[in-house]
């Protein structure tokens, strides 16, 4: 429908640059140029007597009588008739094709635009007031002002986002068309800025105990008494879980991938880890190293918090950097349910000030790109995995150890039995449900309980630490035992930490011999330094080959078993390579821990004949006696454990010790 087709032929007179006809109101005709000017190309007309403009709907309504002309819009202001205050009428008078052709026939852009008639001449101009208005009404914006930079948020299902400055253009965009020009979007985006600034404080005040997820708010304010509730953007929550809660849903994948990844002992703990991301509060002072070799399903565990608290809700900050604390990294930690970092590398940190600030409660400077400051408290939990837990200049530093929870990873899963799918298979929507509510039970025990699941006392996690990320405190631990009297050449103990760190799993690179000299005092304090002639020693300090506590044992009954099939033929002449115990110790301790992960229901007498018969058994054996031992050690009086173990084998140490309790000889 055009302008035109509201009139008869007889009552339009054709201008120089359209037409014109009476006012249907005031009854004005005017001269050449005045009277009631109808202009074709935009549906709109115009009284010389009242002044005032018409679109094509206000025009209907002038020719009904329905309104007077005096009611038409002023210059410089754009229509103020309420459209659904005549539609009834129109339709009574012309009936409902008409109306429904009118209605099709209006563009919506003219509620928003002021005309200026000069003339016989029609021009417009935005009105930005009104497209201002009309957005603000029909969405939740919230402006926060910065100093190089205004964050615009808009709310939608639950949360508020930065998406506000995408909103306000594309829907200028959407009402203006043609008219939506760069500095017309402009104006109307800091006119709407202008209007809905807030106050930063207020607005970042977000409930510390409720958690929005998809399709609610979680409220765990009152353990005793967990309440659902309705989205609200009174909140003002910036994030939500992508999870759907569902008070019956289970994680029965979840629940087998975490039975074949953490120790049984660790997994209240794992789940409670996962619990204290519901609150948007770092109520504990503790961060996450989930360490050990490849394949182990790090990853996998990664992947999985990951999912549970939303891709788009955790930065991925090394404690490398948080340590160093700048305030550019660490603002990428606002407003994120998560700070997740795979495969720490081994770096030395520097220092532990930024991270100790950063886990925790504390307030934190952060710097945005454009350099605006400000400070927050961090309520993003940090979990990180590694092979090797990267050590930390000051060893004695109590409270930084204080802060960590361990879990050892080590079910090595061969390439043939891994499920590629897996992570797939964890993150369905019911098993994040499944996985939601066992976090929420487990929150609930955590917070009653007051502390973590048996948490490990802060010396047993610093000797942990400390051991995993320290080739040299690793070694003492594992390799050196305290014995007054005895020495070991400086040239024997850089082979043996060689030989270790090259044994290891994965693979430790060794130091240097001047390294080693200078840093294993600290680690094993009761060396002495001491050197005869030109040889260099090491004074009170023997190697051990079955040190490491249970280990040990397995690897004595090993040995007895071994002296009792003595006579068999088959193991004599067999050649002992160098450091086998080592090798078979970790041999033993993996497949112990295989088993124990497996729960083998075999009978013991059974899973003892699998170790007795493993072939590095053989090699335990030394290819002589007792007797062919204490003899050589009679003629040679000066050995070394070097030269005996070449002689014998690595074997023959048992025998000495066993001829030094026997004082036979020192
Ligand atoms: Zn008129």
């Amino acid at each position: 429908m055009n302008i035109i087709d509201l009139f008869t032929k007889e009552e339009l007179t054709e201008t120089s640059s359209g037409y014109k006809t009476i006012c249907p109101h005031c009854g004005l005709q005017g001269g050449r140029t005045e009277g009631f000017i109808i202009f074709s190309e935009s549906d709109t007309a115009y009284c010389h007597s009242s002044g005032k403009w018409f679109n094509l709907f206000q025009v209907v309504c002038l020719k009904l009588g329905l309104i007077q002309c005096i009611e038409g819009n002023e210059k410089g202001e754009s229509p103020n008739i309420e459209k659904e205050d005549y539609i009834e009428q129109i339709k009574e008078a012309k009936g409902e094709e008409f109306l429904n052709d009118l209605q099709s026939s209006i563009e919506d852009i003219f509620d928003f635009l002021i005309a200026e008639v000069i003339g016989n001449k029609i021009t417009y101009k935005v009105d930005i007031d009104k497209v201002s208005d009309h957005i603000i009404k029909n969405f939740d914006i919230k402006t926060i002002t910065g100093i190089k930079n205004d964050d615009i948020y808009t709310y939608k299902d639950g949360v508020w986002m930065l998406k506000g400055r995408g909103l306000i253009k594309a829907e200028a965009e959407q009402l203006l068309g043609r008219y939506a020009k760069n500095n017309i979007v402009y104006e109307i985006l800091e006119k709407i800025k202008r209007k809905t600034t807030t106050s930063i404080e207020e607005f970042e005040k977000v409930p510390e105990y409720k958690r929005c997820v998809m399709n609610g708010v979680l409220d765990i304010e009152d353990v005793n008494n967990i309440k659902w509730l309705e989205h609200s953007k009174e909140y003002n929550f910036k994030i939500k879980l992508p999870i759907y809660y569902d008070d019956e849903a289970k994680c029965p994948n979840i629940d087998k991938f975490f039975e074949e990844t953490f120790y049984p002992e660790d997994i209240p703990q794992v789940l409670e880890w996962f619990g204290h991301h519901i609150p948007n509060k770092y109520i504990f002072k503790k961060a996450v190293i989930a360490h050990g070799p490849k394949h182990t399903g790090k990853t996998v565990f990664i992947n999985l918090l990951s999912s549970f608290v939303g891709d788009g809700n955790k930065t991925g900050l090394s404690l490398q950097k948080i340590s160093v604390g700048k305030s550019f990294d660490l603002h990428s930690l606002k407003n994120k349910v998560a700070n997740i970092h795979d495969d720490l590398s081994s770096k030395d940190l520097s220092e532990a000030g930024g991270f100790k600030m950063a886990v925790g409660d504390g307030y934190i400077t952060g710097e945005k790109k454009f350099g605006d400051y400000h400070t927050f408290k961090n309520s993003a939990k940090h979990t990180f995995t590694c092979n090797i837990i990267p050590p930390i200049n000051d060893i004695d530093d109590e409270a930084y150890y204080d802060r960590w929870l361990l879990w050892e990873l080590d079910n090595v899963i061969d390439k043939k039995d891994k499920n590629i799918n897996l992570i797939n298979e964890l993150t369905t929507k019911e098993e994040l449900s499944g996985l939601f509510n066992k976090a929420i039970m487990y929150w609930v025990s955590l917070i009653k309980r007051n502390y973590f699941y048996k948490e490990k006392e802060c010396e047993e996690i610093k000797s942990l630490m400390v051991k995993s990320g320290n080739s040299y405190s690793k070694f003492a631990t594992d390799m050196l035992v305290e014995e007054i009297g005895s020495k070991v050449t400086k040239e024997e103990m850089h082979n043996q930490y060689c030989h270790y760190c090259n044994s290891q799993e994965p693979k430790i690179s060794p130091q240097t011999k001047t390294n080693l000299g200078k840093q294993l005092p600290r680690y094993a304090p009761y060396l002495i330094s001491s050197k005869s002639n030109s040889e260099r020693y090491w004074l009170n300090v023997n190697i051990s080959y079955t040190k490491r506590g249970t280990e040990g044992t397995v690897i004595e009954k090993a040995i007895e078993r071994l002296e009792k099939v003595d006579n068999d033929a088959n193991m004599k002449h067999i050649k002992l390579p160098k450091l086998s115990l080592l090798s078979l110790d970790k041999t033993i301790t993996k497949r112990r821990k295989k088993m124990s992960r497996k729960r083998v229901t075999k009978k013991r007498t059974e899973r003892e004949i699998q170790y007795w018969e493993i072939p590095e058994f053989k090699n335990i054996k030394p290819e002589c006696t007792k007797q062919e031992v204490y003899d050589w050690i009679n003629k040679h009086p000066d050995y070394n454990h070097k030269e005996l173990r070449d002689k014998f084998g690595i074997g023959s140490y048992k025998f000495e010790k066993e001829l030094k309790e026997e004082e036979k000889i020192k």
